[in-house]
């Protein structure tokens, strides 16, 4: 007899293997200190928090469609074209729109190899098929990506600083890596985490999304800013990106509450100056700590990001660190579903949280040694 027949999802649907999202609770239950999602440590400005409270008196209403407050405090800071301005829920939801409105069956997305979890999900969830081009010493190899190119490319996606290695891609790179694609190819930059590069330089992506009819950079609130729970992102194309990207948009994608937090958060500049040199001061700190422990054969990537991926390449292996650092009530990420089963990736969190995670490793690393010797 025949199985009943029911509906079937999209081949590629089922290829998906579905984002694994940072965890805030230990193995037995318990509640951690959470540093596996690259939040903001310091919290949210408390200008945002109180912009968003506020908005409580208009739970009743639809937000505005077509975001134009969001989009104007944006275009006002960063000098750009409100118009040309995309908005969604986070910046997930406007990569997904630009694979959405760029690829389809038949058609290739690069990415690197310790790329962003999001890509091959923006890929297959529109049944194109992800290409994903080698690193170099885990750092994005331009080189690499430009001989992946094929007839059926159609979009490349590279975060800088990359997730989950924090390495960057410096601005004269980015330029080639431009200069090497096909105009008809979508070079999407996604910048969730370029507020953090050190000495406030740039890649120079913001330029090319202004001037360049084939780049769109994406951009958050929920890192620097504080305000991951509120889900707002958005990014910077050509009017013809942005506007077919708009097409496919839910209408309703970003919250009163949520755009009136972000629209403060953009204002208090003292809180995002704060975060930035706390993040600069500890990110440098904990490498330096991790570079002690070298002979253990620990090693720091390089980092401009909010956090710092941690290679274990002797006695404490990664997973052993993950669950040391686990009892102790810390929860970082390990990666082996990425390709990184030697590799922690640790957000930067506050003065004592830092001190305490790599004390918490010093203690494993020596642990590891004196069971190997005994
Ligand atoms: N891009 C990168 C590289 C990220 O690491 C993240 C967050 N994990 C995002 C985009 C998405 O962030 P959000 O949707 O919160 O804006």
């Amino acid at each position: 007899m025949n199985a009943p027949a029911k509906p079937r999802p999209m081949p590629w649907i089922m290829e998906i293997a579905p984002y694994v999202p940072g965890r805030s609770k230990t193995d037995d239950g318990r509640k951690a200190i959470k540093l596996s999602s690259n939040e903001n440590p310091l919290g949210t400005s408390p200008a945002a928090r109180a912009a968003f409270a506020a908005a409580a008196d208009n739970l009743e209403r639809y937000p505005d469609a077509s975001g134009t407050e969001l989009r104007e405090a944006l275009a006002q800071l960063h000098g750009l074209d409100p118009a040309r301005i995309i908005y969604g829920n986070g910046s997930d939801e406007v990569l997904h729109l630009a694979a959405g409105a760029f690829a389809g069956p038949g058609d290739e997305i690069i990415y690197v190899n310790y790329g962003f979890s999001v890509y091959p999900i923006a890929t297959r969830r529109v049944g194109a098929t992800p290409v994903v081009a080698p690193d170099s010493d885990y750092a994005t190899d331009v080189d690499a990506i430009l001989a992946c190119v094929s007839e059926k490319t159609r979009i490349v996606f590279i975060a800088n600083p990359n997730n989950p290695t924090g390495t960057y891609a410096a601005r004269e790179e980015i330029a080639r890596l431009h200069a090497g694609l096909r105009p008809d190819i979508l070079l999407v930059l996604d910048h969730a985490y370029a507020e953090y590069i050190e000495g406030k330089i740039d890649d120079g992506g913001m330029e090319l999304a202004r001037t360049a009819p084939n780049v769109l950079v994406t951009r958050t609130f929920s890192k620097l800013y504080g305000l991951a729970a509120e889900r707002i992102g958005w990014g910077y194309a050509s009017a013809e990106i942005i506007e077919a990207m708009h097409r496919i948009r839910l209408p309703f994608s970003i919250t009163i509450a949520g755009t009136a937090a972000a629209i403060a958060a953009l204002g208090d500049t003292a809180f995002v100056e704060h975060t930035r040199t706390h993040n600069a001061k500890w990110r440098r700190w904990f490498a330096d700590e991790i570079a002690k422990l070298g002979n253990a054969g620990l090693r720091a990537v390089p980092s401009q990001a909010n956090f710092i991926l941690v290679l274990f390449e002797g006695a404490l292996t990664a997973e052993a660190a993950y669950k040391g650092l686990m009892d102790a009530g810390y929860i970082v990420r390990w990666l082996p579903g990425q390709g990184l089963p030697h590799g922690l990736r640790i957000t930067i969190g506050t003065e004592d949280e830092t001190r305490a995670v790599a004390g918490i490793l010093q203690r494993l690393v020596a642990d590891a040694r004196d069971s190997a010797a005994g």
